[in-house]
């Protein structure tokens, strides 16, 4: 397990606006697993994080065997008109010919059948001719054709699943097919979420006065539940020193990772900060990103904290392109790295340098249908209709002043992003 950096600096921002892949490449270098591990049976295992590789014991398929239902047959002595006699017996999954198949013969096989001794060619059986005791089989065959190889898939020794990934059905499979029944995963990593200010109330219930839906809460929930974590919603907390510095307390006593939103900048009512420098370390970050600037790190005795900006689309931002991640990489997970798509722009636009900017964007097909994406075209990042409206995000470095219509921009699905 590689441990959390020992002088407990690793949320230490650089000085000033930090780029993205500064931060990104920070936090990728400094921070490594925390939870335990537990071995894990294959039926338990779908979502869980791999902590250790698997190697096999054995040679996949372990024997070479027939890839379909038809007649084998060894294609070097084949006679040129290729009729052979039909061999007393068959071979079938399970069952294998113990005999020899003798020259100038071919043998019924079965699919998954172990290939008969003294063959190594299978002719499906929809291109045979039966007659009465003979076998007509195609000429032209090549030596091989429909068998499959001992270890075609896996040799012994293969290392098949690397730690780190998260176990996905394939990966099961794969388990399964050496023979291994029990998997070693790290145990899940618990976050507890809170939102803070006065002005929030739970959705279902009267708003007073001024007041606002929690819409953060239910969304990083989500987000969170979704990626495997065990999350625990600990609701909203007022714009209050006290009750914020007491309930930040409690909850980083039993979880891996807490994760606020709002509250978090430097404002008048922002205790966020304050708790968490008088209980542990906190370090705020600049990021040079649009939307969602402030993003503070901290640590609260063993528990990494993180403080998300309160507007919805800052929230989502940044969860994405930094939270998610590192809380993976806690969790024992490999830092997932998005793949963007070059997608020509259905829009034009000017854009400040300097920063990082993620737009709200879907795909779409032009009048000749070909494929584009579609900017958003408002950009406040407390709107979540656009967020339900979008597909994606547009990732625009820092350094682009101007968009072309038609001049490829990098799309970042929402499945990439693990939404
Ligand atoms: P703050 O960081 O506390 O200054 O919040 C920035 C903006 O985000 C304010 O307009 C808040 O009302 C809004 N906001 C904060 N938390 C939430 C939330 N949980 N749901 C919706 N909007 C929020
Ligand atoms: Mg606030």
């Amino acid at each position: 397990m590689t441990a959390i950096d020992p002088v407990n600096d690793c949320y230490r921002p650089g000085d000033g606006r930090m780029a993205v892949a500064d931060a990104v490449a920070r936090l990728k270098d400094r921070i490594g697993p925390v939870t335990g591990t537990e071995p894990v049976a294959l039926a338990d295992a779908a979502g869980r994080i791999l902590s250790e590789p698997v190697v096999s014991g054995r040679t996949v398929p372990p024997f070479d065997n027939s890839a379909v239902d038809g007649y084998a047959f060894a294609s070097a002595i084949l006679p040129t008109d290729g009729h052979l006699r039909l061999a007393e017996g068959r071979a079938a999954a399970g069952h294998p010919f113990d005999g020899r198949v003798a020259e100038g013969a071919a043998l019924r096989v079965l699919t998954g059948a172990r290939m008969p001794d003294g063959t190594d060619t299978v002719a499906m059986q929809e291109d045979v001719h039966l007659s009465d005791g003979w076998v007509d089989v195609p000429t032209k065959l090549k030596t091989g054709a429909n068998r499959r190889r001992a270890g075609e898939d896996v040799k012994a020794g293969d290392a098949i699943l690397q730690p780190g990934i998260r176990l996905r059905p394939q990966d099961l499979a794969a388990a399964a097919s050496v023979g291994v029944g029990r998997l070693r995963v790290y145990a899940p990593l618990t976050v507890a979420i809170f939102s803070i200010g006065d002005e929030l109330c739970e959705p279902g219930g009267e708003a007073g006065a001024g007041q606002i839906y929690d819409s953060n809460r239910p969304m990083l929930s989500a987000l969170l539940n979704g990626v495997g974590f065990a999350v625990t919603d600990l609701g909203i907390l007022p714009d209050d020193a006290a009750v914020v510095r007491r309930r930040l307390g409690e909850a980083t006593e039993r979880h891996h990772a807490l994760v606020t939103s709002a509250g978090a900048s430097i404002g008048d009512e922002d205790h966020t900060v304050a708790a968490v420098r008088a209980l542990g370390t906190l370090h705020a970050w600049q990021l040079a990103i649009k939307p969602g600037r402030p993003i503070a790190f901290g640590r609260i005795g063993d528990c990494t904290f993180v403080g998300l900006p309160g507007n919805p689309v800052a929230v989502m931002v940044c969860y994405v392109r930094i939270v998610r991640p590192m809380l993976q990489r806690l969790a024992g997970m490999d830092w997932p790295e998005p793949h963007a798509f070059p997608v020509p722009a259905a829009f034009e636009i000017d854009k400040k340098p300097g920063r990082r900017e993620y737009w709200r964007a879907r795909l779409a097909l032009d009048e000749a249908g070909a494929l584009t994406v579609e900017k958003f075209p408002r950009d406040g990042s407390g709107l979540i209709s656009s967020l339900t409206w979008a597909d994606g995000l547009i990732e625009v470095a820092e350094d682009t002043a101007r968009i072309e219509r038609g001049q490829p921009v990098d799309f970042l699905p929402f499945s990439e992003l693990g939404l």
